[in-house]
């Protein structure tokens, strides 16, 4: 876990608003070949030479996609970089810089500030992506971050959400659920703390999911495993909102169906317990929970013996022809329409 270890408090005002830049992007240092000219002039200069340039932005509002009450601002600098990379990696892409923007309200001293820097620093010193822009304001209330994030590659490399083809396999990268579970604990504890402030909360059982919520990492070793392989996804989205929400999105873009199976379904022991312990289905948890940040792509059938045992990929499923539609087999073998919401249970087929 990452540490606030700073205590003093300075107001933003007093430094104002370039001096607050400099200061904020003074630890970060330009490392991409592609980076001509980042913070400094009036825009950034940015040149990928026969490579195509890959964008993304994400807008974070305080309150809608994130609770400070137990998000370390540190903890949110990072996760904030790691959710836009993750679309960037989706492509089949390399991230190579991001730009920053915040509004924040005069209730965050500067230390707060260079908290949430610093795991912006952390992420971006990680993954290997140059800060080159942004923008810092006033907001009215609580805090708002824009992250762009911006990558290369060659054509031929990039993988649209369009090109899956029936028969294809659909493979997920790592486990599902972990976030939402992670989630689930937090917001218990916050109610416990918010009854009794004295009680210490015991989150080591749930170190896992927790950090999955807190601190998720992009799949930038998959980007670098499909080049090792020479796997070439048919069409790939990373899972950000649920990987039944995130299957529909492939089915509707490929204009295919797709059978999913329950049993394949990547969980880690840590989620199953926790889901029993909440009373929740772990299906229901992999399928709408969301935030995991996982790859989910199809595969030329052709392709499985590269993949074939690697611990990364699973495979969940097969594309099928579009009429046949999208469904969850469960796992006394009944089809179940997939929604975006997860399943609709109420449906017949
Ligand atoms: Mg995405």
């Amino acid at each position: 876990m990452l540490e606030n270890k700073n205590q003093e408090k300075t107001d933003l005002e007093s430094l104002g608003e370039f001096g607050l830049i400099d200061h904020l992007t003074q630890q970060f240092t330009i490392e991409q070949k592609s980076t001509i000219k980042g913070i400094g002039d009036d825009a950034a200069v940015l040149d990928f030479k026969d490579n195509k340039t890959i964008i993304s932005t994400d807008l974070l509002i305080e309150g809608v996609h994130f609770d400070l009450s137990y998000m370390p601002l540190k903890h949110l600098g990072y996760k904030a970089v790691m959710v836009n990379l993750s679309d960037i990696y989706a492509m089949n892409a390399k991230a190579t810089q991001i730009t920053v923007s915040l509004a924040v309200s005069n209730r965050f001293p500067l230390e707060a500030l260079e908290e949430l820097y610093a795991g912006i620093a952390m992420a971006a010193k990680i993954y290997n992506v140059d800060l080159v822009g942004g923008d810092t304001t006033s907001s009215q209330t609580g805090l708002i971050i824009s992250i762009t994030a911006i990558g290369e590659a060659k054509d031929k490399d990039i993988v649209y959400r369009s090109g899956a083809k029936e028969n294809d396999l659909l493979v997920v990268t790592g486990d599902l659920g972990g976030a939402y579970m992670g989630l689930q604990v937090l917001e218990r504890e916050k109610a416990v703390y918010q009854v009794n402030p004295n009680n210490q909360p015991d989150l080591e059982p749930y170190s896992y999911i927790v950090e999955r919520q807190l601190k998720p990492e992009a799949r930038r070793d998959v980007f670098d495993l499909f080049q090792k392989l020479e796997v070439h996804p048919t069409s790939m989205i990373d899972i950000s909102d649920g990987l039944s929400s995130e299957i529909l999105h492939l089915c509707k873009n490929s204009k295919v169906g797709c059978n999913l199976y329950e049993d394949k379904i990547p969980l880690d022991p840590t989620v199953i317990s926790a889901c029993e312990e909440f009373g929740i289905d772990s299906t229901l948890v992999a399928l709408s929970g969301g935030e995991d940040y996982e790859l989910l792509f199809t595969l030329d059938q052709k392709e499985f013996p590269k993949i074939k045992g690697n611990p990364n990929l699973t495979v969940v499923g097969h594309m099928t022809a579009e009429n046949e539609g999208a469904h969850l087999v469960s796992r006394n073998n009944s089809k179940i329409p997939l929604t975006a919401q997860g399943w609709n249970s109420f449906a017949k087929t």
